[in-house]
């Protein structure tokens, strides 16, 4: 079940114009939700993501929130997914291929669908492996748009070097991962970059901060270095289908002995309890 504006179409039906400019430009915005036992998890904090990102890059939504909000309410529904993600972006729309914005009347797109994705305990418990890569995206990591391909980019160097994702840094500051927010945790305090314009404001990483403050655990936003990355004692991302997942191993050496730390396992036990039953 695709919803493509406000229709809910069969897969099989399912299909945008090749003059859309979500395909010629990455000119789009989306957001991936977290479905928990058929609900969605931090609604308002993504709805808000979109519409910042909207307003960032002067994209008129084709509906009111309140319609989209309704129309994704429908397809959750619909879909019967009860554990999984739900997926949807919005371009400026089809017109022919010009790089300036298209006639006023052009209609963006909406397209979404939901899937089925179990939450990944496996790696939530034994950590992965990263490398580290310089951060090659544009200056507005903080919106949530189309144009990945720095981030596909690095995933794929991480992937032929047989690593598990990346974590990238602008000239020696560490900023994120390919498609996660990075903290790291140095004598029981946690330290991730500041939610400027070079890191996506995660939703995920509001909500540890939140559990990091109420579970006592000191937490700084605040730029680190490379060298600070490896002298860390536990390193961990956050993210919408991940949660949290430690990084035990980065650039083929261990942090913290190779084992997910306290402070990660406390927070991650912190994070569980906010799942809705
Ligand atoms: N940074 C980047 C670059 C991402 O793509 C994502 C995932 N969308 C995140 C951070 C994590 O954000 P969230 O917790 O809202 O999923």
């Amino acid at each position: 079940m695709i919803l493509i504006d406000d229709r809910f179409l069969p897969e099989s039906e399912a299909s945008v114009s090749y003059m859309d400019r979500g395909y010629y430009f990455g000119d789009g915005i989306y957001e991936v939700f977290r479905i928990y036992n058929g609900q969605l998890y931090e609604k308002p904090a993504h709805y808000e993501r979109l519409i910042r990102t909207a307003r960032e890059v002067k994209m008129r939504l084709p509906a009111p929130i309140e319609t989209i909000d309704d129309r994704l309410t429908e397809l959750l529904e619909r879909s019967g997914v009860r554990n999984g993600i739900l997926y949807v972006q919005i371009t400026r729309g089809v017109a022919p291929r010009s790089h300036a914005f298209p006639p006023a009347e052009t209609k963006p797109v909406l397209l979404a669908y939901c899937n089925e994705l179990e939450r990944p305990v496996g790696k939530m418990q034994s950590g992965i492996s990263a490398i580290t890569l310089p951060d090659i995206r544009w200056l507005r990591c903080d919106l949530k748009t189309l144009n990945l391909l720095g981030s596909v980019l690095a995933k794929q160097e991480a992937a032929e070097a047989g690593a598990d994702d990346v974590i990238l840094h602008r000239d020696g500051i560490v900023t994120e991962c390919s498609a996660s927010n990075l903290m790291i945790v140095k004598d029981g305090e946690v330290s991730t970059h500041p939610a400027d314009h070079l890191i996506l404001h995660g939703i995920t990483r509001a909500v540890v901060l939140r559990l990091a403050e109420e579970n006592g655990i000191p937490a700084h936003e605040i730029a680190f270095s490379l060298e600070a990355l490896r002298q860390a004692d536990e390193v961990f991302l956050t993210g919408t289908t991940m949660e949290l997942f430690p990084i035990v191993t980065i650039d083929g050496v261990s942090v913290g002995g190779g084992q997910p730390g306290p402070v990660t396992r406390k927070l991650q036990a912190a994070f569980e309890k906010t799942i809705p039953i």
